[in-house]
């Protein structure tokens, strides 16, 4: 059996959880405009796990998650690929196949239950469009009502997602980081509970059970992992799940994460060789790693340190050919932002022993941005009514 508490990822203080409790009320004194979260709070485990199943390791009972078939994704092995790279030991991660098209989900599914324990009956939530659309879908499951804050600019399938769920939809004029903010406001003011990622602990604790799977799936714990960075949520997630694993004895070591940014938003990388977050006008044919400030960045920041992590940059370009590659090799087709993670193993292969372990983990589906998609295709423009035209 385990127990649960918070614990501050900056100050390290204790705390009870509750629902109105987001941020460490100490350190969220010190929070400073245009900078990531202070006092981002991080779930803590006390006891042993009953079993190695990934809800077990989670601060919510079962009873109270929606049923969904959230996480359990496959855990490819494309032998065209292992092959051309000569990397025997290469897996992808596909979360792409989660029920909303992103590892989102596995937060939202998290959050759903926290709130239903707690007698809340709305989520608020702004995003880039996956963990809107995520929690649209995963809140319908749940019987929860769901305001949603998105850029204008949100690719169309993840607006026409959200909508299809049922969410109450809000555009924001700006980007995403007004729609945090408003969303904040919002929730604030009406009630609710945030799904803002980082804001709210549980997005993190969510998103940690996709190491569990892979430790699952693989039976070890990964030399390396790849993993495309935004708000720094995913990478840390991942992070979390595997100091469990360490702290249960379950695996020897920690992986070596490899957080893979756009050039045109690259926040943390910068930070991780400058020290200082900058604002950045983010810009990136990835949408779902495009932010102008990483609300999570400190404790990304602070886990890459830890553990040996690298920071890696890549053009536009090289993440749309990395998309292109590997749906037509392997016939995995993720959206731009998922994809970047495959592009970081191919800039860092170099570098590593080509018996390693490793993962790339793709984090949503090629469908939700398909106009991305095209910037590397070409849709014939001629049409034909007999094959002598062929040519
Ligand atoms: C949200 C998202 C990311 C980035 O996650 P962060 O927690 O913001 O770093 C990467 N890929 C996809 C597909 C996403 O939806």
């Amino acid at each position: 059996m385990l127990t649960f508490d918070y614990k501050c990822s900056q100050c390290d203080a204790k705390y009870e959880i509750t629902p109105e409790l987001m941020l460490c009320p100490e350190c969220e004194l010190e929070q400073k405009r245009g900078q990531p979260l202070k006092g981002v709070l991080e779930v803590e485990l006390k006891g042993t796990p009953i079993s190695n199943d990934p809800l077990d390791y989670l601060p919510v009972e079962r009873e109270y998650f929606p049923d969904m078939p959230v996480g359990n994704t496959p855990l490819w092995h494309p032998e065209k690929l292992l092959q051309k790279h000569d990397f025997p030991e290469l897996y992808f991660k596909d979360d792409g196949l989660n029920p909303t098209g992103s590892l989102k989900d596995r937060a939202s599914l998290l959050v759903a239950a926290f709130a239903r324990k707690n007698g809340i009956d709305e989520v608020v939530v702004a995003s880039t469009g996956n963990a809107g659309s995520s929690m649209a879908g995963v809140g319908a499951a749940a019987g929860l009502k769901v305001k949603l804050f998105l850029p204008k600019s949100a690719p169309q399938a993840k607006l026409i997602q959200s909508l299809q769920y049922g969410a109450d939809l809000v555009l924001a004029e700006k980007n995403y980081d007004q729609a945090f903010a408003l969303s904040l406001q919002y929730s604030k003011k009406f009630g609710g509970m945030n799904r803002n990622t980082a804001y709210n602990p549980m997005t993190i604790e969510g998103k940690k059970t996709v190491s569990i799977e892979i430790f699952n799936q693989l039976d070890r714990v990964p030399d390396h992992i790849f993993v495309s960075v935004g708000d720094g949520v995913i990478l840390s997630g991942l992070y979390k799940g595997f100091r469990d694993l360490l702290q249960f004895k379950k695996i020897p070591k920690m992986p070596e994460i490899h957080g893979i940014q756009a050039l045109g938003s690259s926040a943390i990388s910068r930070a991780m060789s400058s020290g200082e977050f900058q604002e950045q006008h983010a810009e990136t044919v990835a949408d779902s790693i495009s932010v102008n400030m990483p609300s999570n960045g400190y404790l990304a920041l602070k886990n890459l340190k830890a553990y040996s992590g690298h920071c890696v940059t890549l053009t536009d370009e090289e993440i749309l050919s990395s998309q292109k590659e590997l749906s037509s090799s392997c016939g995995l087709f993720s959206e731009p932002a998922a994809a970047a993670a495959y592009a970081g193993f191919l800039k860092q292969k170099k570098i590593l022993d080509p018996n390693s372990t490793c993962v790339v983990l793709l984090t949503g589906n090629g469908l939700k941005d398909i106009n991305s998609a095209l910037k590397n295709i070409v849709i014939p423009s001629k049409t034909i009514n007999s094959l002598d035209e062929l040519n």
